[in-house]
């Protein structure tokens, strides 16, 4: 069996409970929707969640623990 490839920004599984919000427009992140979730790559402490129209236009988001910006 193969393994595919691990990406760092990994396919969203939404939580329909707790809906999460796009870190970049501050949107809820629709279920299902194409959207991504990664760790903040400087202090790896929160997770940062970008919705695919976010992603697409390449948008900044902040992290809210230690409020670095990145692409
Ligand atoms: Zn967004
Ligand atoms: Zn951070």
């Amino acid at each position: 069996m193969k393994i595919g490839v691990v990406s760092e920004r990994t396919p969203a599984v939404v939580d329909s409970c707790h809906p999460p919000i796009c870190s970049s427009c501050g949107r809820l992140v629709e279920p299902y929707a194409r959207a991504v979730r990664f760790n903040c790559p400087n202090c790896g402490k929160s997770t940062i969640w970008r919705c695919e129209k976010c992603r697409k236009l390449a948008l900044h988001y902040k992290c809210p623990s230690c409020g670095f910006e990145g692409p």
